[in-house]
Protein backbone atom coordinates (compact mmCIF):
# COMPACT_ATOMS: atom_id res chain seq x y z
CA UNK A 1 0.00 0.00 0.00
CA UNK A 2 1.85 3.00 -1.21
CA UNK A 3 0.92 6.38 0.44
CA UNK A 4 1.58 8.12 -2.95
CA UNK A 5 -1.42 6.08 -4.56
CA UNK A 6 -5.31 7.25 -4.79
CA UNK A 7 -6.80 5.02 -2.04
CA UNK A 8 -9.80 3.22 -3.26
CA UNK A 9 -11.70 4.81 0.04
CA UNK A 10 -11.87 8.05 -0.10
CA UNK A 11 -13.85 8.84 3.17
CA UNK A 12 -11.68 6.64 5.54
CA UNK A 13 -8.33 7.48 3.10
CA UNK A 14 -5.64 9.89 4.81
CA UNK A 15 -4.23 12.46 2.85
CA UNK A 16 -1.48 14.71 4.34
CA UNK A 17 -4.10 17.05 5.08
CA UNK A 18 -6.69 14.84 7.02
CA UNK A 19 -6.55 15.66 10.52
CA UNK A 20 -7.38 12.59 12.64
CA UNK A 21 -10.74 11.71 13.29
CA UNK A 22 -11.33 12.68 17.16
CA UNK A 23 -14.69 11.11 18.86
CA UNK A 24 -16.17 12.83 21.33
CA UNK A 25 -19.24 12.25 24.21
CA UNK A 26 -21.67 15.01 25.31
CA UNK A 27 -21.21 16.68 28.08
CA UNK A 28 -17.69 15.06 28.86
CA UNK A 29 -14.05 15.14 28.02
CA UNK A 30 -13.93 12.24 26.91
CA UNK A 31 -12.11 11.28 23.47
CA UNK A 32 -11.22 8.15 21.00
CA UNK A 33 -8.49 8.97 18.79
CA UNK A 34 -5.75 11.80 18.49
CA UNK A 35 -3.51 12.37 20.85
CA UNK A 36 -4.68 10.09 23.77
CA UNK A 37 -4.42 6.65 24.51
CA UNK A 38 -8.34 5.45 25.75
CA UNK A 39 -9.54 2.34 27.19
CA UNK A 40 -12.61 -0.05 27.21
CA UNK A 41 -12.86 -3.16 29.57
CA UNK A 42 -15.38 -5.27 30.73
CA UNK A 43 -16.31 -8.44 30.34
CA UNK A 44 -17.06 -10.07 26.95
CA UNK A 45 -20.82 -10.88 28.09
CA UNK A 46 -23.10 -9.10 30.60
CA UNK A 47 -23.85 -12.12 33.03
CA UNK A 48 -25.76 -10.07 35.72
CA UNK A 49 -26.21 -6.36 36.69
CA UNK A 50 -24.45 -7.69 39.87
CA UNK A 51 -21.12 -9.12 37.75
CA UNK A 52 -21.49 -5.90 35.26
CA UNK A 53 -21.22 -2.60 38.21
CA UNK A 54 -18.55 -4.66 40.22
CA UNK A 55 -16.61 -4.93 37.02
CA UNK A 56 -17.15 -1.27 35.75
CA UNK A 57 -16.14 -0.12 39.13
CA UNK A 58 -12.76 -1.95 39.24
CA UNK A 59 -11.82 -1.33 35.66
CA UNK A 60 -12.92 2.71 36.29
CA UNK A 61 -10.49 3.05 39.27
CA UNK A 62 -8.02 1.23 37.12
CA UNK A 63 -8.22 3.80 34.44
CA UNK A 64 -10.65 2.47 32.05
CA UNK A 65 -12.79 5.17 30.49
CA UNK A 66 -15.61 3.06 28.44
CA UNK A 67 -17.79 -0.19 29.84
CA UNK A 68 -17.48 -2.75 27.13
CA UNK A 69 -20.05 -6.05 28.02
CA UNK A 70 -22.13 -8.24 24.73
CA UNK A 71 -25.62 -8.47 25.27
CA UNK A 72 -26.00 -9.66 22.00
CA UNK A 73 -23.24 -12.56 21.36
CA UNK A 74 -22.62 -14.31 18.32
CA UNK A 75 -21.09 -17.79 19.19
CA UNK A 76 -19.56 -20.27 17.24
CA UNK A 77 -21.81 -22.75 18.91
CA UNK A 78 -25.36 -22.41 18.70
CA UNK A 79 -25.11 -24.57 21.98
CA UNK A 80 -23.45 -21.62 24.21
CA UNK A 81 -24.20 -18.57 26.17
CA UNK A 82 -25.53 -15.93 23.95
CA UNK A 83 -26.43 -12.98 25.82
CA UNK A 84 -28.92 -11.53 28.06
CA UNK A 85 -30.56 -9.12 25.85
CA UNK A 86 -32.55 -6.38 26.05
CA UNK A 87 -31.50 -7.29 29.84
CA UNK A 88 -28.59 -6.85 29.30
CA UNK A 89 -28.79 -3.66 27.51
CA UNK A 90 -30.87 -2.29 30.29
CA UNK A 91 -28.11 -3.47 32.84
CA UNK A 92 -25.27 -1.45 30.97
CA UNK A 93 -27.79 1.26 30.65
CA UNK A 94 -28.19 1.55 34.95
CA UNK A 95 -24.04 0.97 35.36
CA UNK A 96 -23.49 3.99 33.23
CA UNK A 97 -25.45 5.77 35.07
CA UNK A 98 -23.43 4.91 38.59
CA UNK A 99 -20.32 5.16 36.94
CA UNK A 100 -20.78 7.44 34.42
CA UNK A 101 -18.43 5.07 31.86
CA UNK A 102 -20.20 5.08 28.35
CA UNK A 103 -20.89 1.48 27.14
CA UNK A 104 -19.67 -0.32 24.00
CA UNK A 105 -22.12 -3.22 22.78
CA UNK A 106 -22.29 -5.17 20.08
CA UNK A 107 -25.13 -5.42 17.14
CA UNK A 108 -25.65 -8.59 15.59
CA UNK A 109 -28.71 -7.92 13.56
CA UNK A 110 -30.38 -5.53 11.40
CA UNK A 111 -33.46 -6.11 13.30
CA UNK A 112 -32.02 -5.15 16.55
CA UNK A 113 -29.75 -2.09 15.40
CA UNK A 114 -32.34 0.73 16.46
CA UNK A 115 -32.66 -1.22 19.58
CA UNK A 116 -29.04 -1.22 20.92
CA UNK A 117 -28.57 2.27 19.79
CA UNK A 118 -31.41 2.97 22.22
CA UNK A 119 -28.97 1.79 24.66
CA UNK A 120 -24.69 2.44 23.35
CA UNK A 121 -22.63 4.84 23.14
CA UNK A 122 -20.27 3.02 20.91
CA UNK A 123 -22.06 -0.05 18.85
CA UNK A 124 -19.91 -3.02 18.26
CA UNK A 125 -19.52 -4.96 14.64
CA UNK A 126 -17.57 -7.94 15.45
CA UNK A 127 -15.33 -9.84 13.39
CA UNK A 128 -17.93 -12.49 12.14
CA UNK A 129 -20.04 -9.71 10.48
CA UNK A 130 -17.24 -7.59 9.03
CA UNK A 131 -18.84 -8.77 5.72
CA UNK A 132 -22.71 -8.17 6.50
CA UNK A 133 -23.01 -5.28 4.44
CA UNK A 134 -26.45 -4.84 5.20
CA UNK A 135 -25.54 -4.58 9.04
CA UNK A 136 -22.82 -1.98 8.17
CA UNK A 137 -25.28 0.36 6.36
CA UNK A 138 -27.92 -0.03 8.88
CA UNK A 139 -24.93 1.56 11.36
CA UNK A 140 -24.32 3.77 9.03
CA UNK A 141 -27.48 5.71 9.17
CA UNK A 142 -26.97 6.03 12.79
CA UNK A 143 -25.24 9.46 14.38
CA UNK A 144 -22.94 7.53 17.07
CA UNK A 145 -19.88 5.69 16.88
CA UNK A 146 -19.30 2.40 15.62
CA UNK A 147 -16.19 0.12 16.80
CA UNK A 148 -15.84 -2.56 14.00
CA UNK A 149 -13.59 -5.44 13.95
CA UNK A 150 -11.68 -6.58 11.54
CA UNK A 151 -12.42 -9.98 10.74
CA UNK A 152 -10.48 -13.39 10.70
CA UNK A 153 -9.97 -13.17 7.37
CA UNK A 154 -10.23 -9.91 6.23
CA UNK A 155 -7.24 -8.01 4.49
CA UNK A 156 -6.34 -4.85 5.76
CA UNK A 157 -7.81 -3.34 2.54
CA UNK A 158 -11.25 -5.27 3.32
CA UNK A 159 -11.50 -3.78 6.68
CA UNK A 160 -10.81 -0.07 5.80
CA UNK A 161 -13.47 -0.65 2.96
CA UNK A 162 -16.03 -1.94 5.50
CA UNK A 163 -15.30 1.31 7.28
CA UNK A 164 -16.22 2.75 4.56
CA UNK A 165 -19.63 1.22 3.83
CA UNK A 166 -20.74 2.44 7.32
CA UNK A 167 -19.28 5.95 6.15
CA UNK A 168 -21.14 5.92 2.67
CA UNK A 169 -24.34 6.18 4.79
CA UNK A 170 -22.66 9.17 6.67
CA UNK A 171 -21.35 7.50 10.02
CA UNK A 172 -18.18 9.22 9.92
CA UNK A 173 -17.45 7.75 13.69
CA UNK A 174 -15.69 4.76 12.96
CA UNK A 175 -13.07 3.07 15.24
CA UNK A 176 -10.81 0.02 13.34
CA UNK A 177 -10.25 -2.80 15.53
CA UNK A 178 -7.78 -5.24 15.08
CA UNK A 179 -7.99 -8.02 16.59
CA UNK A 180 -6.04 -10.89 15.70
CA UNK A 181 -6.60 -13.15 12.43
CA UNK A 182 -6.75 -17.01 11.77
CA UNK A 183 -3.15 -19.25 11.29
CA UNK A 184 -2.29 -22.56 11.42
CA UNK A 185 -0.62 -21.72 15.04
CA UNK A 186 -2.63 -22.86 17.73
CA UNK A 187 -0.58 -21.05 20.14
CA UNK A 188 -2.94 -18.43 20.37
CA UNK A 189 -6.16 -17.27 19.49
CA UNK A 190 -5.56 -15.95 16.65
CA UNK A 191 -2.75 -14.09 15.36
CA UNK A 192 -1.91 -10.61 16.25
CA UNK A 193 -1.01 -8.68 13.05
CA UNK A 194 0.79 -5.80 14.40
CA UNK A 195 1.78 -4.51 11.54
CA UNK A 196 -2.10 -3.92 11.03
CA UNK A 197 -1.77 -0.60 13.21
CA UNK A 198 0.84 1.65 11.36
CA UNK A 199 -0.78 0.38 8.28
CA UNK A 200 -4.20 1.53 9.41
CA UNK A 201 -2.95 4.77 10.51
CA UNK A 202 -1.09 5.25 7.18
CA UNK A 203 -4.35 4.76 5.51
CA UNK A 204 -6.49 5.53 7.27
CA UNK A 205 -7.81 8.93 9.84
CA UNK A 206 -9.95 6.33 11.51
CA UNK A 207 -8.82 5.92 15.33
CA UNK A 208 -6.93 2.14 15.00
CA UNK A 209 -7.85 -0.19 18.18
CA UNK A 210 -6.77 -3.66 19.39
CA UNK A 211 -8.34 -6.05 21.00
CA UNK A 212 -5.55 -8.23 22.65
CA UNK A 213 -8.01 -10.34 24.33
CA UNK A 214 -8.76 -12.05 21.45
CA UNK A 215 -6.06 -11.89 19.74
CA UNK A 216 -4.15 -13.90 22.21
CA UNK A 217 -6.95 -16.22 23.68
CA UNK A 218 -5.85 -16.76 27.02
CA UNK A 219 -4.49 -14.07 30.27
CA UNK A 220 -0.59 -14.72 30.56
CA UNK A 221 0.12 -12.70 27.31
CA UNK A 222 -2.35 -9.74 27.08
CA UNK A 223 -0.75 -7.17 28.30
CA UNK A 224 2.03 -8.06 26.14
CA UNK A 225 -0.30 -7.68 23.55
CA UNK A 226 -1.48 -4.37 24.96
CA UNK A 227 2.16 -3.05 25.37
CA UNK A 228 2.70 -4.04 21.68
CA UNK A 229 -0.06 -2.04 20.70
CA UNK A 230 0.66 1.07 22.52
CA UNK A 231 4.30 0.73 21.16
CA UNK A 232 2.81 0.15 17.48
CA UNK A 233 0.52 3.76 17.74
CA UNK A 234 -2.93 2.21 18.92
CA UNK A 235 -5.34 4.86 19.77
CA UNK A 236 -7.09 2.38 22.18
CA UNK A 237 -7.59 -1.23 23.54
CA UNK A 238 -10.26 -3.01 24.44
CA UNK A 239 -9.96 -5.76 27.16
CA UNK A 240 -11.75 -8.54 28.76
CA UNK A 241 -12.36 -8.63 32.55
CA UNK A 242 -14.21 -10.16 34.68
CA UNK A 243 -14.46 -10.19 38.46
CA UNK A 244 -13.88 -13.94 39.01
CA UNK A 245 -12.44 -15.45 35.53
CA UNK A 246 -13.34 -19.08 36.13
CA UNK A 247 -16.97 -18.34 35.89
CA UNK A 248 -17.35 -16.33 33.07
CA UNK A 249 -20.41 -17.69 30.61
CA UNK A 250 -18.10 -16.79 27.34
CA UNK A 251 -14.05 -16.45 27.02
CA UNK A 252 -13.11 -17.39 30.44
CA UNK A 253 -9.63 -18.75 29.36
CA UNK A 254 -8.83 -14.82 27.93
CA UNK A 255 -10.79 -13.02 30.80
CA UNK A 256 -8.47 -11.14 33.28
CA UNK A 257 -9.25 -10.62 37.20
CA UNK A 258 -9.60 -7.03 38.16
CA UNK A 259 -6.29 -7.28 39.92
CA UNK A 260 -4.42 -8.64 36.68
CA UNK A 261 -6.18 -5.66 34.79
CA UNK A 262 -4.85 -3.10 37.52
CA UNK A 263 -1.55 -4.85 36.46
CA UNK A 264 -1.89 -4.43 33.29
CA UNK A 265 -2.75 -0.53 33.45
CA UNK A 266 0.46 0.26 35.76
CA UNK A 267 2.36 -2.06 33.39
CA UNK A 268 1.22 0.37 30.11
CA UNK A 269 1.81 3.35 31.58
CA UNK A 270 5.41 3.56 30.36
CA UNK A 271 4.72 2.63 26.93
CA UNK A 272 2.19 5.35 27.01
CA UNK A 273 4.53 8.14 27.21
CA UNK A 274 7.56 6.47 25.53
CA UNK A 275 4.87 6.65 22.66
CA UNK A 276 4.17 10.37 23.29
CA UNK A 277 0.80 9.82 24.09
CA UNK A 278 -1.37 10.29 27.78
CA UNK A 279 -4.24 8.13 28.63
CA UNK A 280 -7.56 9.50 28.56
CA UNK A 281 -9.06 9.42 31.70
CA UNK A 282 -12.57 8.62 33.03
CA UNK A 283 -15.55 11.41 32.93
CA UNK A 284 -16.05 11.98 36.89
CA UNK A 285 -18.57 9.36 38.05
CA UNK A 286 -22.33 11.35 38.55
CA UNK A 287 -23.52 12.89 41.44
CA UNK A 288 -25.43 10.12 43.80
CA UNK A 289 -28.96 11.06 43.00
CA UNK A 290 -30.03 10.97 46.13
CA UNK A 291 -32.71 14.03 47.07
CA UNK A 292 -31.21 16.45 49.02
CA UNK A 293 -31.71 16.17 53.09
CA UNK A 294 -34.87 18.20 53.94
CA UNK A 295 -33.11 20.87 56.55
C1 LIG B 1 -16.25 -9.92 21.53
O1 LIG B 1 -15.82 -8.75 21.55
O2 LIG B 1 -16.65 -10.52 22.55
C2 LIG B 1 -16.20 -10.66 20.25
C3 LIG B 1 -17.09 -11.61 19.97
O3 LIG B 1 -15.19 -10.27 19.47
P1 LIG B 1 -14.80 -10.69 17.95
O4 LIG B 1 -15.96 -10.23 17.12
O5 LIG B 1 -13.54 -9.91 17.70
O6 LIG B 1 -14.60 -12.17 17.94
MN1 LIG C 1 -15.41 -12.23 23.88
Amino acid sequence: MSTSRKRPYPLAGRTEATPPTVITFADTELTIGGEGVTIIAGPCSVESYEMLSETAQGVRASGASLLRGGAFKPRTSPYTFSGLGVDALEMLATVRAETGLPVVTEVIDTRLVDTVAMYADVLQIGARNMHNYALLSEVGRLRKPVLLKRGFAATIAETIMAAEHIMTQGNMQVIICERGIRSFDTATRNLFDVAAIPVLKQETHLPVFVDPSHAAGRTDIVAALSNAAIAAGADGLIIEVHPRPPEALSDADQSLSLAEFDALMRGLRPFVQAAGRHLVMPAPAPRPTQADPVS
